[in-house]
Parts: structure tokens; C-alpha cells; sequence
């Protein structure tokens, strides 16, 4: 189950973590370890454990989710020299945690493509 993941400890308070931006719908805290000089995660409170297993009935919640980040990136001053936004999804994605996550990347210039 998604809310057994640590990313829904996150959200439950059990563990720690840098947490930027909450409201009713995600969270956005700092990546525990960084690839990017401005690493953030936004992950919906709503336990969907990958992009795959998301429904018609979420397209507000994905784009609030994009939005927020896209606020976020202003904020974090990295929307002016431009970032990346990753949702890595299932085994061969790359995913390793799964409850659905984007991750907003930036600070530094990003290379393409990716590995
Ligand atoms: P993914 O590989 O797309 O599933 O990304 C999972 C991300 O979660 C990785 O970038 C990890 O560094 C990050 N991560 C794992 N555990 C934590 C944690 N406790 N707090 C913050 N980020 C975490």
C-alpha cells in the first residue's frame, strides 16, 4: 500500500523531512539526497503509488501538483534560468519509491538525455 511507503510517513509525521509547501492536496519537501543545488519532491497526500495508477478523476490533483511546483520554482528563484521536472515511473522508470512523486530540479545546468 502506497501509505505505507516512506514518502506517506512523511506525510503522517512519523518521520522527518524538509518540508517547503503543504496545503489539502501534497506536500513538497527537500530530496534527502540532492542531485541538484534545488532538489524538491511534491507528492500528492492521495496514496497513488505511481503515474500509471492514476485516474481521470485526478487530473485536478496532477495539475494542482504541477502548478504548485511551478510556484515553488519561482519562489526557490530557479524559474528565471529554467529547471526540470521528473516523475520517474515503475522498474524500468527508475522509480524507487512508490507513492507518486515529481521531483523539481534545479541550481545547475540539467544534461540531456538522461541515463
Ligand atoms: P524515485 O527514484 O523517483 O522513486 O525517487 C525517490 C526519491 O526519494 C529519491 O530521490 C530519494 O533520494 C528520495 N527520498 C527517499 N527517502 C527520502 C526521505 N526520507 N526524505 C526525502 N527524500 C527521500
Amino acid at each position: 500500500m502506497s501509505e505505507d511507503t516512506i514518502f506517506g510517513k512523511i506525510i503522517r509525521r512519523e518521520i522527518p523531512a524538509d518540508i517547503v509547501y503543504e496545503d489539502d492536496l501534497c506536500l513538497a519537501f527537500r530530496d534527502v539526497a540532492p542531485q541538484a543545488p534545488t532538489h524538491v519532491l511534491v507528492i500528492p497526500k492521495k496514496p497513488i503509488p505511481k503515474l500509471a495508477d492514476a485516474e481521470s478523476g485526478d487530473k485536478e490533483l496532477l495539475g494542482h501538483m504541477l502548478l504548485t511546483l511551478k510556484s515553488l520554482a519561482e519562489e526557490m528563484g530557479i524559474a528565471e534560468d529554467g529547471y526540470r521536472v521528473v516523475i520517474n515511473t515503475g522498474k524500468n522508470g527508475g522509480q524507487t519509491v512508490f507513492h507518486l512523486h515529481m521531483h523539481l530540479l534545479g541550481g545547475r545546468s540539467l544534461q540531456w538525455p538522461p541515463g
